[in-house]
């Protein structure tokens, strides 16, 4: 989120303003293991121009501009229903995307065989098809984001810490760090999951915990290694309550489990974690496990060859915080994403123009910080 916006605050004319702080290295908190999907599956019309966007960054815009790879994996994916209300979602998520013109059809089962022959589609009636999606590689995103920012005059400092974010008098802004001390007339806050406590130093309170996610990498499965194309991404909100795809010859299975979900670092989030993940917690998410492993037979008897299990922020709607802070001048929010890759360069894209010109492009009252009081 904080090289989305230096990235665009560049592309808005503000470049040789722009200094962006990072206390590790860039990608250190949540993004660096991210899955990188991103889907045009999306039922809000603001966020579907959003995803539009990073997609066409994504498969190649970036790539042209900057000269870093950003390892685009256009394979498509599916969104599944089993039930009639689910059916009634994805119409009305198919009508969205068809008013934005995106690549998007209603299919039966049999379309999702034929493109996904080893999917268990027992009870499935449908599901929403958008084969120009994908999944990207979220540190080469980063890299090729920042390399951007910088062509546009924007200043990277890496291994510096923000300490403290203050109001002078003037109505500027101070941010102490532990380099040194920056006076200026906008400060924005894309701490990720340590927002919320930088949000204190100015008296905010902002809205938002952080919730562990987990996905699991399997062993090489022998009947993909025949495939010349990748399979598309599945998200079985229902029965996986997650996401499944091929990571190269492997399965990777992603869960968001609905029930005993986990909540981390209540108090505060340790300022020296840098990559960090958690045990894995099987008992936890073992009922999508084993129905992701019913619904993806060829995965049963393989093991599992890597757990990724890490903290993301959450604000308790699932909208992050973009936009201006609550009774503050001048502070922007640039956090609570729980989506950063599939939604972070648009919607840092509409930050930047309503800092720059005073309005976004898309209405931004889902995202507002304000809309919590
Ligand atoms: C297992 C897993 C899978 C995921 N899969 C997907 C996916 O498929 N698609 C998707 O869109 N999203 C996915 N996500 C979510 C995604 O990772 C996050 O939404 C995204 O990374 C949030 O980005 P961010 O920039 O807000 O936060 P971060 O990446 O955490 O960045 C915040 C940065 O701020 C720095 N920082 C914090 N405090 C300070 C300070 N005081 N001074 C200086 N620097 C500071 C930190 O070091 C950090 O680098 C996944 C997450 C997990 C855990």
């Amino acid at each position: 989120m904080g090289v989305g916006l230096a990235y665009h605050l560049g592309h808005e004319g503000w470049g040789n303003d722009t200094v962006l702080l990072e206390k590790a290295e860039l990608t250190s908190g949540s993004t660096w293991h991210a899955a990188g999907q991103i889907t045009h599956s999306t039922s809000s019309f603001g966020l579907g121009k959003c995803v539009d966007y990073n997609i066409g960054l994504y498969s190649g815009g970036l790539e042209a501009e900057t000269g870093q790879p950003v390892t685009w994996h256009g394979c498509g994916s599916f969104r599944l229903a089993y039930t009639t209300d689910e059916m009634d979602w994805l119409r009305h998520t198919l009508s969205v995307g068809r008013s934005l013109g995106f690549n998007i059809e209603l299919v039966g089962p049999e379309k999702v065989a034929e493109l996904h022959p080893f999917y268990n589609l027992d009870g499935v009636l449908g599901a929403l098809h958008t084969p120009d999606d994908g999944h990207v590689d979220p540190t080469n995103v980063t890299m090729a984001m920042a390399a951007g920012a910088r062509q546009k005059g924007v200043k990277i400092i890496r291994q510096c810490r923000a300490t403290n974010i203050t109001q002078l008098p003037s109505g500027e802004w101070q941010v102490e760090t532990d380099k040194g001390t920056i006076t200026c007339e906008h400060v924005v806050n894309a701490g990720g999951t340590y927002a919320r406590q930088m949000g204190e130093w100015s008296g905010l309170q902002l809205p938002m915990t952080s919730m562990t996610h987990h996905y699991f990498v399997t062993e090489p499965v022998p009947e993909f290694e025949a495939l010349d194309k990748e399979l598309p991404v599945i998200r079985d909100d229902k029965k996986v309550s997650g996401y499944i795809r091929m990571e190269q010859k492997r399965g990777l299975i992603g869960i968001y489990e609905k029930e005993n979900p986990n909540s981390v670092w209540h108090d505060h989030c340790p300022w020296d974690y840098e990559n960090w993940l958690f045990d894995a917690d099987y008992d936890r998410v073992m009922p999508y496990l084993e129905e992701s492993l019913n619904r993806m037979p060829i995965f049963a008897e393989l093991g599992i060859q890597r757990e990724v299990h890490g903290a993301i922020s959450h604000p308790p709607d699932g909208n992050p915080l973009i936009g201006p802070a609550p009774g503050v001048r001048n502070y922007w929010c640039c956090c609570g994403t729980q989506i950063g890759i599939g939604w972070g360069p648009g919607l840092t894209r509409e930050l930047a123009r309503w800092m720059v010109h005073g309005a976004a492009n898309i209405s931004m009252r889902e995202y507002d910080p304000r809309r919590f009081g």
